[in-house]
């Protein structure tokens, strides 16, 4: 109970979040990489090209996080690749895995609050049910999309598009 109260303090602040800032896209995933392998993680970030964003970063690097902290949680101890790509209107950035993928008729379920898998396939794991939700919800506040894919040869891609403003 007091994680659960801890982590909506957190992310009340994180949609109070007022201001958009120009940011280097290559610093904020080296931050959000930077979280995890503080504790040993294996993460590959694939450098593209420079990127500059408009965006509110405490979102985002929400949204990164808790993408990154599923892929590393459910991936199954192999190494989690963070890639992103520039398109003509947007930016995408994805977190890939090498789990055990999620079911195509469970990929929208499991952006639903306290939805999770793991009971059914007996892990170890402790989460919430919450992450995916809160990944949904910052997006959609910030016009964001999210989605889920089965990735090519196994696993889980997690991608946030976000569109690039009109300079
Ligand atoms: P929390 O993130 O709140 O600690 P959680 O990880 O269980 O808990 P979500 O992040 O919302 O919650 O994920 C919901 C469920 O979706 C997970 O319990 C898991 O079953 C499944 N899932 C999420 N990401 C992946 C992934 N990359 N590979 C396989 N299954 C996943
Ligand atoms: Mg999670």
């Amino acid at each position: 109970m007091n994680q659960l109260i801890a982590r909506c303090l957190e992310v009340s602040r994180d949609f109070a979040e007022q201001d958009s800032v120009e940011l280097d896209l290559c610093d904020l995933l080296a931050e959000v990489a930077g979280e995890f392998t503080g504790a040993g993680a294996d993460i590959r970030g694939r450098k593209g090209p420079d990127c500059h964003l408009r965006v509110r970063p405490l979102a985002l690097k929400r949204i990164l996080s808790n993408l990154v902290d599923n892929a590393l949680r459910y991936g199954g101890e192999q190494p989690v690749d963070i890639e992103y790509r520039i398109e003509e209107n947007s930016a995408e950035i994805c977190v890939l895995d090498r789990g055990p993928g999620i079911p195509e008729e469970e990929r929208e379920a499991v952006f639903r609050p306290f939805y999770r898998l793991e009971p059914s396939r007996s892990s170890r794991t402790g989460g919430s049910g919450l992450g995916l939700a809160i990944v949904r919800q910052l997006a959609t506040a910030n016009g964001w999309t999210v989605g889920l894919e089965a990735r090519p040869g196994g696993g889980t891609v997690a991608c946030v598009r976000v569109p690039l403003e009109e300079k």
